[in-house]
């Protein structure tokens, strides 16, 4: 009953997606730098700095609401250091927007778990880098099992946990174990291949390969677009992938000086203040071709690429998707939102149809900025 009106916002954030091509689908604002923890692999955080000021995070979620932004994540650093992290949370949220926070979860206790309950949160992402800690990462279930405990009995929002594999990863059977445990808890897994220090991919091997694809197969629904993937399964080969990078138009990274860049692996690029962006700017980032983009792991982008993929293209990729996941499950039957999909764009004459109800049902109006 919690979850429904969500997947009544995330209804009209996919209609507003296929509706419209230039609004960003999906932002990234960092409310500190600082992080409590220091994975060797990460490039995203340092030891010092000091919160943004509540009220500059506020001016900034205003402006991405203004932008016609859906979906605002709040990562770092690590987030839960922001000691009005709540408030901006409520302020995503009144500004019609889905507020999720991707954190290492160090810091959630009972009490924290309810405020996040009234900010209004949606979704939570932890990542668990091992089951038990190491030199590379303390983020290991042992550590982290009684804060999911936790969350199972508090959390109003969903939580999804994230999984890494990749060469540099020593134990690559913890992946599966943290997956089984998430999904024995009740929350949703994913499963990550670990990049570079400029988001490229590097190849894993058959081993690892075989346990990304026991993962896929815990019962993902398909319109989890974190885990249809035909990016991961490339990424996975060590191949490139064919595609166009929006960043800077579909998705947004907003570092902690207010400045837009293409991702949080391609920061300086383009690096103009969030309060000068303008829906020039948007239009002209998403025709620029990245050199990057071959080779990129950012799922975030990905995600929001597939999502053009169906508005563009909607019968190509609704039967790739089909593809993809009989692939995995040859068993595989449509759930009905598939079926739905397939009336609201498929049919011929339905997507004028579809286009009114969605524009009277979920509120969505074009061109909303
Ligand atoms: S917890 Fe996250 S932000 Fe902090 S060092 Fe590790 S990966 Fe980086
Ligand atoms: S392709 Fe796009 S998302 Fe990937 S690293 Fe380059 S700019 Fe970032």
């Amino acid at each position: 009953m919690r979850a429904a009106p969500r997947r009544l916002r995330e209804s009209r954030m996919f209609a507003k997606a296929m509706l419209e091509p230039y609004h960003p689908i999906l932002a990234h604002i960092i409310p500190i730098r600082r992080c409590n923890l220091a994975c060797t692999y990460c490039n995203e955080f340092d030891a010092v700095s000091q919160p943004v000021p509540t009220a500059e995070m506020l001016r900034r979620v205003e402006k991405l609401a203004k932008l016609g932004t859906t979906i605002i994540t709040i990562s770092g650093g690590e987030p839960l250091l922001h000691p009005e992290l709540e408030r901006i949370i409520a302020r995503i949220r009144s500004a019609g927007a889905i507020a999720t926070l991707i954190t290492n979860g160090y810091l959630l206790a009972p009490e924290r778990i309810k405020k996040l309950n009234r900010s209004g949160l949606d979704y939570l992402q932890i990542s668990i880098d091992n089951v038990r800690p190491d030199a590379i990462s303390k983020k290991s279930l042992k550590v982290l099992d009684r804060k999911l405990r936790w969350l199972a009995e508090y959390a109003e929002f969903s939580v999804t946990i994230n999984s890494v594999l990749g060469a540099s990863i020593p134990c690559p059977d913890d992946a599966e174990t943290i997956a089984r445990r998430a999904r024995e808890l009740g929350f949703t897994s994913t499963v990550g291949l670990i990049h570079d220090h400029n988001g490229q991919s590097k190849p894993i091997d058959e081993y690892r390969r075989g346990i990304y694809e026991s993962i896929l197969k815990l019962g993902t629904p398909l319109f989890s677009f974190a885990q249809y993937d035909r990016f991961q399964k490339n990424i996975a080969r060590g191949l490139p992938n064919r595609w166009h990078c929006r960043a800077g138009a579909r998705y947004l990274y907003v570092c902690e000086d207010g400045l837009v860049h293409w991702c949080s692996q391609q920061r300086g690029t383009p690096g103009i203040p969030l309060e000068d962006y303008t829906v020039e700017d948007l239009k002209r980032q998403a025709g620029v071709v990245k050199s990057c983009a071959d080779y990129c792991t950012v799922s975030c982008v990905h995600q929001t690429a597939m999502l053009d993929a169906f508005r563009e293209t909607p019968r190509e990729t609704l039967a790739h998707m089909m593809r993809s996941r009989r692939e995995i499950d040859p068993s595989f039957k449509p759930p009905a939102l598939v079926k739905a999909l397939d009336w609201m764009f498929l049919r011929s004459g339905n997507k004028r149809l579809f286009e009114k109800l969605a524009l009277r049902l979920l509120g969505v109006t074009r061109g909303e900025r």
